[in-house]
C-alpha cells in the first residue's frame, strides 16, 4: 500500500447517519486519500464533504461511486479487493435488519478478511483505524500463500 490509501466507505441505511457524522468529523483526513463507495453512501459522503468545505466540492476529493449496494455495489467492491485495488474498508453494516443482499454483504466481509484488508465495521473501530499513524504510511499486509491450495490434486475420473 502507498501512503495515499484507497478507502472504501459503505453504510447500510440505518447506519448512514453515523457514517455521515463520522465523515463530518474526519473529512480533512479523508481528503488525503482516494475514496470508493457504494452508490448512495458515496452520494452522501460527497454531499457531506462539500458542505464541510463551504458548498463547493473540495479540491482533492476523489470519489469513485459504484452501484448501490443491493444492486451489485458490494460485489463490485469485493471484486476490487480481489484485484488489489482497495487498501482499507469502512463498512457500517446494520446488525439489526435483514437485507435483500445479505449474501453480498457476507461475501464482502469474507473477501476483505481473505485479503487481510484493514476493515472497520463500527464507528469505534473506524475511529481507531483513521487515527492510526499507519494510515499515512506505506504498508504491506501479509497475505497468506495460497500456492498449495491452487496446486491441490483434483480427483481423476
Ligand atoms: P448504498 O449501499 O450505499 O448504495 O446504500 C450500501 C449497501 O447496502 O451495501
Amino acid at each position: 500500500m502507498e501512503k495515499k490509501k484507497r478507502i472504501a466507505l459503505v453504510a447500510h441505511d440505518n447506519e448512514k447517519r453515523d457514517l455521515v457524522e463520522w465523515v463530518q468529523y474526519n473529512w480533512k483526513t479523508l481528503l488525503k486519500h482516494d475514496l470508493i463507495s457504494t452508490g448512495t453512501t458515496g452520494r452522501l459522503v460527497e454531499e457531506t464533504m462539500t458542505a464541510k468545505a463551504g458548498g463547493t466540492p473540495p479540491a482533492g476529493l476523489h470519489m469513485t461511486r459504484l452501484k448501490s449496494g443491493p444492486l451489485g455495489g458490494d460485489q463490485q467492491l469485493g471484486a476490487l479487493i480481489a484485484e488489489g485495488k482497495i487498501d482499507v474498508v469502512i463498512f457500517f453494516w446494520d446488525p439489526m435488519s435483514p437485507h435483500p443482499h445479505d449474501v453480498d454483504v457476507k461475501a464482502l466481509l469474507r473477501i476483505a478478511v481473505l485479503y487481510n484488508i484493514p476493515m472497520a465495521c463500527n464507528r469505534a473501530s473506524a475511529d481507531f483505524l483513521i487515527s492510526s499513524p499507519m494510515l499515512g504510511e506505506a504498508y504491506e499486509p501479509q497475505v497468506r500463500d495460497y500456492a498449495g491450495y491452487l496446486s491441490r490434486t483434483m480427483p481423476s475420473r
